[in-house]
């Protein structure tokens, strides 16, 4: 069976704009001494991008295939999974519900009311509140009482489940991201990524191998130490390796990630992630955000003044999106 048949046997919804941009940061690279290329998920299309709109495209695949007509999902109160699959709902004609935790204490105005948050009720969504952020299966159990409800009044819900014991569908987005990497530029000698829920740092790395490139792929952790993402890595690689059929093997002792630029934790802007959001601003005129991809780049900056990446050697950093969350996070920046 070649690769892109083991893909074409999951159904997919369509809902990226293309393949998205491979681009040279110039000076950013002049600065650092590599040669660092950005691919450009931020612009996959639905929604203001980012790169939920890859995982998503296998959930609402299956969705529609199972007939449902509800989307049900949880995340952050800023979360852009939750805002991506409103837009997703919304473009295939399905309702959702949406159901925000608080994962990240002490937070303003701002948190609550603008970016992801006001984008999702401008789509219209159900709003549901649960007030712990890690508890996993309280919260996935919570919105299976809300799916209930909906089923005993005949509609057909679907959850899309981000805890560890479902298959990692959302993953396959990123093993269709890895490919197309490799197809637009193989040559690259390390890329470098963020590891959250790890769909797409395992789905990333999985279609790189299966791609035959060895490069390796630096997940950076954005939610827990590096010792909890290795082994929710772990994890995440055999769970999508038996959903593809293939030998773990090609994947599992390859995980590499990195916590050096956590602190102070989910969310949360410390003064590395700060800075490394400014300087590529101000060196590129690229934005990035103050969850997820900051954390990255300050990440990358680290693998760099570590010797872990080389002088000279050429990076692809994954531009996973999130911008919206700017908004969110107005009065944390200290600009
Ligand atoms: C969700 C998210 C991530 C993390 O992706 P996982 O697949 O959960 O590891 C990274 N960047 C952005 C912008 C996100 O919204």
């Amino acid at each position: 069976m070649t690769q892109k048949d083991l893909l074409a046997g999951f159904p997919r919804a369509q809902l990226m704009s293309g393949t998205t941009p491979v681009e040279r940061l110039d000076r950013m690279s002049e600065k650092l001494g590599i040669d660092l290329w950005l691919k450009r998920d931020d612009l996959t299309g639905l929604g203001f991008g980012g790169n939920k709109t890859r995982q998503l495209e296998f959930y609402l695949g299956d969705a529609l295939a199972q007939g449902a007509d509800t989307i049900l999902i949880t995340g952050a109160v800023q979360s852009n999974y939750v805002r991506s699959a409103a837009a997703a709902a919304a473009r295939l004609g399905l309702d959702s519900v949406l159901q925000l935790e608080e994962r990240v204490p002490d937070m303003g105005p701002d948190y609550y009311a603008s970016g992801n948050v006001l984008l999702a009720r401008i789509l219209g969504a159900e709003h549901m509140s649960y007030p712990l952020g890690e508890d996993e299966t309280g919260a996935d159990a919570a919105l299976h009482a809300r799916a209930a409800e909906l089923k005993a009044q005949g509609r057909i819900p679907y959850v899309i489940h981000l805890g560890l014991n479902h298959p990692p569908l959302g993953a396959l987005g990123y093993v269709v991201a890895g490919q197309e990497l490799c197809q637009q530029m193989p040559d690259f000698d390390a890329v470098v990524v963020p590891s959250g829920s790890g769909a797409t740092h395992g789905g990333l790395l999985t279609g790189i191998r299966m791609s035959g490139v060895s490069a390796p792929v630096f997940g950076i952790c954005v939610r827990r130490d590096q010792e909890k993402q290795q082994d929710r890595m772990a994890v995440v690689l055999q769970k999508l390796a038996d959903l593809l059929g293939i030998d773990p093997e090609l994947v599992l002792g390859e995980v590499n990630v990195w916590d050096g630029a956590l602190r102070p934790g989910y969310g949360r802007l410390g003064p590395k992630t700060q800075s490394a959001l400014t300087m590529m601003a101000q060196t590129e005129g690229i934005f990035l955000d103050p969850v997820y991809t900051a954390k990255t780049f300050a990440g990358l900056l680290d693998l760099v003044q570590e010797g872990r990446i080389r002088s000279g050697q050429k990076v692809v950093m994954i531009h996973t999106g999130g911008l919206p969350a700017l908004f969110g996070y107005q009065d944390q920046l200290h600009i």
